[in-house]
């Protein structure tokens, strides 16, 4: 899953988060989560401020959860923490939870698209992925490395600037 926040404190909206994920209980258990980086705006909306992004693993229940319930739940926590949904096409807002992959799961529905439709072009998310899944290797062959390498990016310490 990958997190992301530009209003307010993002590396505390990111934690805030995780812990309202927690509380949902033990069948959802908390793997590597990557450093919080620093992201420029990408998409549409240029001005606005740089977001935090950070990914996380999590194993989750498969007989309790299934994708769309998931989403369901992330969803939730967003509006819980504040978000309008559907009023930031592409701006501002206090936390971003996208769904990056689900096991082997490939879907496209109106509510959820596995694997995320934009991961592979975006480095806020391939970086902090690459830290907690160093061994993935996408359907079409390619490591997270491989894919990286065809992107226009810079990464200085933990801040992300892509062209
Ligand atoms: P974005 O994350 O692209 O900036 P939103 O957070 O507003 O935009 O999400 C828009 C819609 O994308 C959500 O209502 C959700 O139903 C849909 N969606 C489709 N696939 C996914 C996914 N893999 N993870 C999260 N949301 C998804
Ligand atoms: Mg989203």
């Amino acid at each position: 899953m990958a997190l992301g926040s530009n209003i307010g404190d993002g590396e505390a909206n990111i934690n805030d988060a995780l812990t309202l994920l927690e509380d949902y209980g033990n069948d959802i258990s908390f793997g590597a989560l990557s450093h919080i980086y620093r992201t420029d705006p990408q998409g549409d909306v240029k001005d606005q401020p740089w977001f935090s992004n950070a990914v996380v693993r999590l194993e989750i229940a498969s007989d309790v959860w299934a994708p769309e319930g998931f989403l369901s739940t992330i969803q939730a926590i967003e509006v819980k923490m504040g978000r309008l949904r559907g009023m930031d096409p592409g701006g501002p807002r206090i936390i971003d939870l996208d769904l990056l992959l689900f096991g082997d799961t490939e879907m496209d529905s109106d509510y959820l698209t596995l694997p995320h439709p934009r991961m592979l072009k975006r480095a806020f998310v391939l970086v902090p992925l690459r830290e907690v899944a160093p061994k993935l290797v996408f359907k079409d062959g390619r490591t997270i490395d491989q894919v990286l390498s065809g992107l226009n990016y810079t990464l200085d310490g933990l801040n992300i600037a892509q062209k």
